[in-house]
């Protein structure tokens, strides 16, 4: 099975669609995103709309999402992600809402667990190190898990009961997956990338070739700032998105 994986949109509609274009290339039967569908960005309506239309479409919810549906305390945030959380309250249509409201914390099927944060704090916890990916690995039981939330696309590797490997992964990198290994895969984020390059991405996961690859792909940057904005979202926020910071 073929899957488009994604994450952290942050309601950047360009973004996302530009993503999902590229994806629906590979002919997914199905997609995986792993939360923060709004926050940030200037489109929360139309990102969750247009995931929730996709096929076979499995998201878990992320902080902001969390923050949006009064979940978690604004206070975890910084005063330019509260705004953008105030923002998205007042905007957030009664049908995305609830579409929000369907997300769960964590999700497993089959080979994959889908968590935001980690699986041990699915919520809150920016997933980077591989003493981190000790700690969690009682947390989760199959062999590959997918997480969002730092918005650094990384592979985290641990074969048999060695120390974890973390690589970075660009444009055009593709992860074989090997048996008695355990993977811990970001697919960066659509929306606010954080590794200093600003291409919105994304990745694909198959099931049968047992491979992750991972995209970085251009998109209207421009025009997405303008529309933040024209909304009042923060400046460093609008900045941030240029730099890929
Ligand atoms: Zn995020």
């Amino acid at each position: 099975m073929i899957y488009g994986v994604f994450s952290d949109v942050h309601a950047n509609y360009d973004a996302l669609r530009t993503v999902l274009k590229h994806l629906h290339s590979f002919r997914p039967e199905g997609y995986l995103c792993c939360g923060d569908l709004v926050g940030y960005g200037p489109q929360p309506n139309e990102c969750v709309e247009l995931c929730f239309a996709l096929p076979n479409f499995k998201c878990v919810i992320g902080n902001h999402d969390m923050s949006v549906l009064d979940r978690l305390p604004v206070a975890w945030f910084n005063s330019s992600a509260a705004e953008a959380i105030a923002f998205t309250i007042k905007t957030l249509s009664p049908k995305a809402r609830s579409l929000l409201e369907t997300m769960p914390l964590s999700l497993d099927f089959g080979d994959i667990t889908l968590v935001h944060g980690s699986p041990r704090n699915p919520a809150e916890e920016y997933l980077l190190t591989g003493e981190q990916f000790l700690e969690n690995a009682d947390f989760w039981k199959t062999q590959v898990c997918f997480v969002g939330h730092s918005h650094v696309p990384l592979a985290m590797s641990r074969a048999g009961e060695k120390f974890p490997e973390i690589t970075a992964l660009r444009h055009g990198e593709k992860i074989l997956l090997e048996p008695r290994t355990r993977y811990i895969f970001n697919p960066g984020s659509v929306g606010q990338p954080r590794d200093r390059n600003n291409r919105a991405s994304c990745g694909i996961f198959d099931t049968e070739a047992r491979t992750f690859e991972i995209f970085r792909l251009e998109y209207k940057v421009q025009k997405t700032q303008e529309l933040m904005r024209r909304r009042g979202l923060s400046e460093l926020l609008i900045e941030r998105l240029g730099n890929g910071w």
